[in-house]
């Protein structure tokens, strides 16, 4: 039998309870009693498997324990960013040693059927939908692959090069009073997962960062040097608050997709919040790479922003995208604020979760303002965990058609 018996699933009792899905496995109509279960015997109300508990009506939309892994500042592989800790890797271990890891098995176990762990049931980053609706979404991102729990591509990686950063916003968990003071990636671990990432040329997307800013971390430049003279394709998410210099301007000019951190076009207002970010600096860095890239002949990489949504910027968010669209952006991602405990003296700013009905009923209308703008000048939008929807729905605002 192809399915392991783990994470409490008895495959021969659910097939003895039904005799019919017996049949369907023999004949090769379905892989196996757990697939079955999984796509259509929990919504009939089928027993017998061992995961009879009332099935979960709704779980996570993420793919990632089947597309993506991250390693951690050790050089572990984890399955997003979220998780603290990721699986062991040595010298030679492949990308399927990862993918049939158990943390990243079971992941995916409790995310078709929707027993959610600690982590994922606490996560803003993906949304909630009907486990029917998951597995339906699943489906055509494994092609060729009926193995709903074995397969798995993990064709994107990210790298967290460095906890550190060169800013401190007020809402970020680094400002936290006796917040620890992170640590860049060390050298060896560097070594270590360049090695891998050039191992692995099916790789789509590595992702240069994590929970700091990458270009903070003193070595970042020559590691990613190495990567794209390899081949990889990189990209980026960075505040590009600093001052580069040459060398750090033609490596950025090399990425492929640059996602900018950026929340408001208020330059003093995002001086006080961002604290030691300029605008100005932001987007002259953004001009010199695509002269850079121009100047070398090269393809200009796709520019992204990454905005956090919070009381002070979604009221300023139809200038915002008047500079996404004078700025060429291609891909808008708005971001839930966690709330971190206020700062003595800074410019504080509280999650749209916290607002009051007219004052949200206010923020979502400039929201909506600034949507219709972005869409006519055909920037995409993302929301991280889709938490605008549950904001209107509490607000009692409908979303406005463009
Ligand atoms: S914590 Fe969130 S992003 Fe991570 S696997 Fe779970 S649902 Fe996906």
């Amino acid at each position: 039998m192809a399915v392991r018996e783990d994470h409490g699933w008895r495959e021969d009792a659910y097939l003895d309870a039904n005799p019919d899905v017996r049949a369907a496995v023999a004949q090769g109509i379905v892989r196996d009693g757990y697939h079955h279960y999984l796509l259509m015997g929990r919504f009939e109300g089928r027993r017998g498997g061992g995961l009879d508990r009332e099935p979960a009506a709704t779980t996570k939309l993420c793919f990632d324990p089947w597309e993506n892994a991250e390693f951690t500042l050790d050089g572990a592989l984890k399955p997003c960013c979220i998780f603290l800790h990721g699986v062991e890797m040595g010298d030679g271990c492949g990308m399927e040693a990862v993918r049939d890891a158990p943390l990243f098995r079971d992941l995916r176990h409790r995310l078709l059927t929707g027993d959610l762990g600690p982590e994922c049931a606490r996560c803003h980053i993906r949304p909630t939908v009907p486990a029917q609706k998951f597995v339906e979404a699943l489906y055509p991102r494994l092609p060729g692959s009926k193995h709903l729990l074995d397969c798995g591509k993990l064709d994107r990686v990210r790298v967290d090069v460095t906890q550190k950063c060169n800013l401190r916003c007020v809402y970020c968990a680094l400002s936290v009073e006796g917040a620890p003071a992170g640590a860049h990636m060390e050298e060896p671990v560097l070594d270590r997962v360049s090695r891998f990432i050039l191992e692995h040329p099916g790789i789509s997307d590595a992702g240069i960062n994590g929970h700091g800013e990458t270009t903070h971390h003193p070595h970042w430049r020559e590691f990613c040097e190495g990567l794209l003279e390899g081949g990889a394709p990189l990209s980026i998410i960075t505040n590009l608050g600093r001052v580069y210099d040459e060398a750090e301007i033609t490596t950025l000019s090399r990425f492929r997709v640059i996602q900018v951190s950026i929340d408001m076009a208020d330059e003093e207002l995002l001086r006080r919040i961002r604290r030691k970010v300029e605008l100005g600096r932001i987007l002259t860095n953004m001009a010199l790479i695509r002269a850079r890239a121009l100047q070398d002949g090269r393809r200009l990489p796709v520019f992204s922003f990454s905005c956090g949504l919070y009381d002070k910027s979604i009221v300023r968010l139809e200038e915002f995208a008047a500079l996404a669209v004078a700025m060429s952006v291609h891909i808008v991602t708005f971001w839930d604020l966690m709330k971190y405990p206020d700062l003595p003296g800074a410019e504080n700013v509280r999650p749209l979760a916290a607002l009051d009905g007219a004052e949200l009923r206010h923020g979502l209308a400039c929201y909506d303002r600034a949507l219709a703008i972005l869409t006519k000048y055909r920037v995409d939008v993302q929301v991280a965990g889709g938490f605008v929807d549950g904001l209107r729905e509490r607000s009692g605002c409908a979303a406005a058609t463009t």
